[in-house]
C-alpha cells in the first residue's frame, strides 16, 4: 500500500489581543520570591515595599514626588480631592477616554467640560482647547475652571507644550493647573521645545498613572500612581490616601481608602526596569505592521496610527510607545463587519472605546447632544485596537494582516 503522504498540520491561527503569561514566565521566580516574602512578613499595607516603588517610579519619570493609590480611577478622584474640587467648579477633558477620566471630576460634585479630539491622533485637540477657554472667560474669572486633563491615549504624548500654554495664558487669578491622564503611558515622552525631552505623566502639576493587569506596566491586580512636581500638593495626596488622616485617628481632611498593596508594588518593582525594552517591541511591533499593512495594499482601507512626533523620533523615540495599536475604518458599519471577521477568525481585538462620554446615559444631566464632538464621535464608530502586545510574533502579526486583506477582498467582492 503506498503510503498516504503525510498532510501538514496547519499552524493554530489565533492570536489573543494580550497574552500576560508569556511576560510572567522569565520573572515568575523573583516575583514569586518577593510575594513570599511579605507573605512571610505579614506586611500588606504601604510600608518599604510601597516606598521603594514610589522612588522608583521618580526615578524613572523624573517627578519629584510619587504616591502610590488604589488604582488610576483613584488616582484621578484623589487628585481631584487634593485641589478642592468641589460643586460649581469645572475641569477640562475630552469625552474620547476612558470613564474615569471625566467620572473623577463629577463624584466630587464638579462637572467636566468637554473639548474634542484631534482626529489624528485621538489626544485633545489645541484648537479646540482654546475654543473652549475662549467661551468660558466668564467661569475662569470666577475661579470655577480648575485644571484641564489632557489624555495621552494609546500610549502617544498629547502637544503638552501648547496645552500648558494655553492653562497659563487662560490663567486669571486662580492657576488652571494640567492634570495628565498618563494610564494608558508610562514611559512615553514628550519633545519639548523649551524643556527637552519630558516623560508623560511628569510634565503637568499632576499626573496618574494606572497599572491595571492589561496597562503596559500591570499589576498583580489594581494599583495606580500620582506624580506631582508640588511638595505641599503631594503631602495632601499621602494624607487623603490614608483617610486624611495625619497623625493616626486625627482627620484635617476627609480622604479615604485610597492605599496601593505592598504586593503591588513590589510586583510592579521587579516589573519596571523591563519597560523600555517592551515598549520598544511594541514599537518594533508597530513598525512591522506599518510595513505589512503596506505590502498588503491596505492604505487606502485603514488608517493606521500617525506618530505625531515622529520628526522627532531622534531625540524621543518613546513619543509613542504603543499601548494600544488602534486603526481607524471608514463606513458606517465596516468596524464592526470586521471586528466580526476578526474574532471568526480567532484573533483578538478591542473597542476604545464604543460611547463617548458625552453620550454616556450617566451623564445625559450635563445637557450634551449627538453631533457636540463630531470627531469623538466618528472615532467611537471607526476604531479598533489590535494586538501589539510585546511577545507578540511576526508570523501573528502576519496572519492578523493577511486576515484583514481577506475581509476587504470579500467585502468588494460583496458590493
Ligand atoms: C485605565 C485607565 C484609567 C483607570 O485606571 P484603573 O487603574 O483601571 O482604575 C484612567 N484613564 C485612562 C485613560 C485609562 O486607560
Amino acid at each position: 500500500m503506498p503510503a498516504t503522504p503525510a498532510t501538514p498540520i496547519p499552524p493554530v491561527r489565533q492570536v489573543p489581543l494580550l497574552d500576560l503569561k508569556l511576560q510572567y514566565q522569565p520573572l515568575r521566580e523573583r516575583i514569586r520570591a518577593e510575594i513570599d516574602e511579605i507573605a512571610d512578613a505579614q506586611a500588606f499595607i504601604l510600608g518599604p515595599k510601597v516606598e521603594a516603588f514610589e522612588r522608583a517610579i521618580c526615578e524613572y519619570t523624573g517627578a519629584p514626588h510619587a504616591v502610590g493609590v488604589s488604582s488610576g480611577t483613584d488616582a484621578l478622584l484623589i487628585c481631584m480631592m487634593a485641589l478642592d474640587v468641589e460643586p460649581g467648579d469645572f475641569v477640562i477633558t475630552t469625552p474620547y477616554t476612558f470613564f474615569a477620566t471625566a467620572s473623577c471630576v463629577t463624584r466630587v460634585g464638579a462637572q467636566p467640560l468637554f473639548v474634542d479630539i484631534d482626529p489624528t491622533t485621538f489626544n485633545m485637540s489645541v484648537e479646540k482647547l482654546r475654543e473652549c477657554l475662549e467661551k468660558n472667560r466668564d467661569k475662569i474669572g470666577a475661579g470655577k475652571i480648575k485644571a484641564i486633563i489632557p489624555i495621552h491615549l494609546f500610549g502617544q504624548s498629547c502637544a503638552m507644550d501648547e496645552i500648558r500654554a494655553l492653562a497659563a495664558e487662560f490663567s486669571e487669578r486662580e492657576k488652571i493647573l494640567v492634570i495628565e491622564d498618563a494610564a494608558q503611558a508610562l514611559g512615553a515622552q514628550f519633545p519639548s521645545e523649551k524643556e527637552g525631552i519630558q516623560q508623560c505623566g511628569a510634565i503637568g502639576e499632576l499626573g496618574i498613572y494606572s497599572f491595571y493587569p492589561s496597562k503596559n506596566l500591570g499589576a498583580f491586580g489594581d494599583a495606580g500612581m500620582v506624580v506631582s512636581r508640588d511638595e505641599t500638593l503631594a503631602h495632601r495626596l499621602r494624607v487623603l490616601r490614608n483617610h486624611g488622616m495625619e497623625p493616626r485617628y486625627f482627620h484635617k481632611m476627609i480622604g479615604g481608602n485610597f492605599r496601593i498593596d505592598a504586593i503591588q508594588a513590589a510586583v510592579l518593582r521587579i516589573k519596571l526596569p523591563h519597560l523600555d525594552e517592551w515598549s520598544a517591541k511594541r514599537r518594533e511591533n508597530a513598525r512591522f505592521y506599518r510595513e505589512e499593512f503596506a505590502r498588503a495594499g491596505l492604505e487606502e482601507k485603514i488608517t493606521l496610527p500617525v506618530e505625531a512626533f515622529s520628526a522627532e523620533a531622534q531625540r524621543a523615540p518613546n513619543h509613542h510607545i504603543y499601548n494600544q495599536f488602534v486603526i481607524r475604518v471608514s463606513g458606517d458599519e465596516t468596524r464592526d463587519a470586521l471586528c466580526r471577521h476578526l474574532a471568526a477568525n480567532k484573533i483578538g481585538y478591542d473597542i476604545y472605546y464604543p460611547v463617548p462620554l458625552h453620550l454616556q446615559e450617566c451623564f445625559a444631566y450635563l445637557g450634551y447632544q449627538k453631533g457636540d464632538f463630531p470627531e469623538s464621535e466618528r472615532a467611537a464608530r471607526e476604531t479598533l485596537a489590535l494586538p501589539i502586545f510585546p511577545e507578540l510574533t511576526r508570523e501573528q502579526q502576519s496572519y492578523v494582516v493577511e486576515t484583514i486583506a481577506a475581509f476587504f477582498k470579500k467585502e468588494h467582492r460583496a458590493s
